[in-house]
């Protein structure tokens, strides 16, 4: 079965986040649990964590098909010491938040090496890191999302995500997301049928499909192999809608959050119903 939903607002408190996803009649959603583009945010509140979790309980949203995202400024892989150390502060707090909400798993992404460490440095620090923050908690899986390869970015082949997996201790809590925009821009065809199929056999063979814990549902504003993240809403970019039809009718793709980050919002709700149009016929 196929759970679709977008990355909804928390505005007014982590709450609304299920209340928005029901409107939208997803069946999955994910949310920042607090400001991602602050460092330190208050606590979460008794209240709020309740609210949260019983509103999950009434519309059915099971924490397997929630997938939080953490901040933009946590860089797991930071070659800076001080600012590693930032990052795994923050990221064990994010990771504490999903543990009070009673979640299940937190993307992130992998990070960056500034250009200043070699890429297997920077791969081994961010596996460091994870360790470091699984130690510490419990129950939840740290969701790795292949990138674009923007800039110093890492985490854009299977190959990089495979080398921190390989050296994550608890295999049972790691796992990843795949970006279908990040995906294309990074240089994977899946816009082509055989193409599709090629970098989904690779993916199985590199990382495995076990380890598939989540997707972001994205059209790609920029072509193939572009190394840009921009975002496009579903079938109105250079992927084109062929692909998101095949991963709804692919039961590779069943069972996991299958999200929307795509700019306009206002067709997240249209999208959504398009997209399960596309499961139910198969
Ligand atoms: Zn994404
Ligand atoms: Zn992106």
């Amino acid at each position: 079965m196929k759970y679709i939903g977008a990355h909804v607002h928390i505005t007014g408190g982590v709450e609304n986040a299920p209340e928005e996803a029901r409107a939208l009649k997803a069946g999955a959603f994910a949310l920042f649990t607090k400001n991602q583009r602050q460092w330190v945010a208050a606590p979460l509140t008794v209240e709020s964590i309740d609210r949260f979790r019983q509103r999950c309980d009434e519309y059915g949203y099971a924490a397997r098909h929630i997938l939080p995202h953490d901040s933009y400024l946590i860089n797991l892989g930071n070659p800076d010491r001080e600012g590693l150390e930032k990052s795994r502060t923050a990221f064990l707090d994010e990771m504490k938040r999903c543990e009070q909400l009673g979640l299940s798993l937190l993307n992130f992404h992998p990070g960056s090496s500034l250009k200043k460490i070699s890429d297997e440095a920077c791969l081994s620090l961010i596996a460091e890191s994870v360790n470091l923050a699984l130690a510490q908690t419990r129950g939840v899986c740290a969701v790795l999302e292949n990138t674009a390869g923007q800039g110093s970015n890492l985490g854009y082949t299977f190959e990089q995500l495979a080398y921190i997996i390989d050296k994550v201790e608890d295999k049972s809590r790691v796992g990843v997301c795949i970006d279908t925009c990040h995906t294309f821009a990074a240089g994977y065809d899946i816009k082509s049928e055989s193409g599709f199929t090629e970098t989904f056999e690779h993916f199985d063979e590199v990382v495995g499909f076990k380890y598939l814990k989540g997707m972001h549902l994205n059209d790609s504003k920029k072509e193939l192999g572009s190394h840009v993240d921009r975002h496009e809403n579903i079938g109105k970019g250079e992927l084109g809608m062929d692909v998101f039809r095949r991963i709804m009718q692919d039961s590779r793709f069943d069972n996991i959050p299958l999200v929307l980050e795509t700019p306009d919002e206002t067709l997240w709700a249209e999208e959504i119903s398009l997209l399960y149009g596309f499961a139910e016929r198969y």
